[in-house]
């Protein structure tokens, strides 16, 4: 077997250890003689799975209390409508941070529901960096403030907190969740598909103040009510339970890891080994605002983007995948979330230079 290091943006690198638990689990999880894609969601067994992935993400990320977590499918992209049908409550506009691709489609989705109010925007500058506060413009009606903390197709985080005062905070966490620790009690909605720092795709995760959930928008599906899925614990209708298992097994390995502060320095020390190769030859750029750099996800250019394609296809010659930068943007994007092994970064920052060295 030889696992190559794959820098997709999503669905994305796992942690070879969660394979491989998850294989040995496969056939006979625990003596119960089948499959966790084989268990009702409703028996012992799998409750038991869901009810420890649940405490273990609580403990990770110092969940309060008054705040649900539930196991959704639908994506984020789901959330860009659950979020305006479930906050508004009897309100009629919505704050919006726009810093790139998620930010625009979250937009677009929420105008379906209500007034949005673009509070700041970096459109003019390509997505490159987050204006600060102090150039937002907030609407003090609005039902919520919604940001993208980070553009995974931009590479652009913020590099502070937004402050709304009494007004709930959402944030899109689908790049970033897990990737250090937070103070969940500064938001209201933290959201987040699967497929890049959590477990497999088809799995969304919604973290929710319980007194934001109750007053969704008349007429709409069932399924997009928070309070549907809070009073049934994930378990309205059959949740995604082998990504929830998973999901689960990825939160053990991050524990026995140490940890969300453990993660953030990993996690610091690999971004920092690409920065620092892109920012110290004169043959590779980062076209992003260096506060604002994402940890996730890293794009950069070519001085020559004639020679993109030799890049691809050596970097692939020797097992350094997916990492043609989105349309959008151009270049090149390495995602690096969580799982990928700090010598996944060694062998793309070395193939760079040996690049750069016979065709810079
Ligand atoms: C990937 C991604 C999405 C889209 O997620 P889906 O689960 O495919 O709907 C939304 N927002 C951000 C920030 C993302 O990275």
């Amino acid at each position: 077997m030889s696992r190559i290091f794959n820098f997709s943006a999503g669905p994305a690198v796992l942690p070879q250890a969660v394979l491989g638990r998850a294989r040995e689990e496969m056939l006979d999880w625990q003596g119960s003689g089948m499959s966790v894609m084989e268990m009702s969601h409703r028996g012992k067994a799998f409750m038991s799975i869901a009810e420890k992935a649940e405490a273990d993400l609580r403990e990770l990320m110092a969940i309060p209390d008054d705040y649900s977590v539930l196991f959704l499918q639908g994506g984020a992209s789901s959330q860009f409508a659950m979020v305006p049908i479930n906050l508004l409550r009897g309100k009629n506009k919505a704050d919006y941070i726009n810093t790139g691709a998620w930010s625009k489609k979250a937009i677009a989705e929420a105008k379906r529901y209500c007034e949005v109010n673009v509070a700041a925007t970096d459109e003019a500058n390509n997505f490159t960096r987050v204006p600060a506060q102090s150039e937002w413009q907030l609407d003090k009606d609005a039902a919520y403030v919604h940001f993208t903390p980070n553009e995974t197709i931009g590479g652009v985080e913020f590099p502070f907190l937004p402050e709304t005062g009494s007004v709930p905070l959402v944030a899109d966490m689908s790049s970033t969740i897990l990737s250090r620790p937070i103070d969940v009690s500064k938001y209201g909605v933290i959201y987040a598909g699967a497929q890049k720092n959590i477990g497999p795709a088809g799995l969304t995760v919604v973290i929710v103040r319980k007194d934001l959930i109750g007053q969704s928008l008349d007429g709409m599906p069932s399924m997009f009510d928070y309070a549907i899925h809070d009073k049934n614990d994930s378990m309205y209708n059959t949740p995604p339970t082998y990504g929830w298992y998973l999901a689960g097994l990825v939160f053990e390995w991050i524990k026995e890891l140490g940890g969300l502060q453990a993660m953030a320095e990993i996690n610091q020390r690999k971004a920092g080994k690409l920065y620092t190769a892109i920012d110290g030859s004169g043959f590779y750029a980062s076209p992003v605002e260096p506060v604002c750099r994402s940890l996730m996800n890293v794009p950069f250019t070519l001085a020559n983007a004639d020679l993109d394609k030799a890049f691809l296809a050596e970097a692939e010659k020797i097992g350094l995948t997916s990492l043609k930068g989105h349309r959008s943007v151009g270049g090149m994007r390495a995602s690096i979330y969580n799982a990928m092994p700090e010598e996944g970064i060694d062998a793309l920052v070395s193939f760079m230079a040996e690049f750069e060295k016979s065709h810079g």
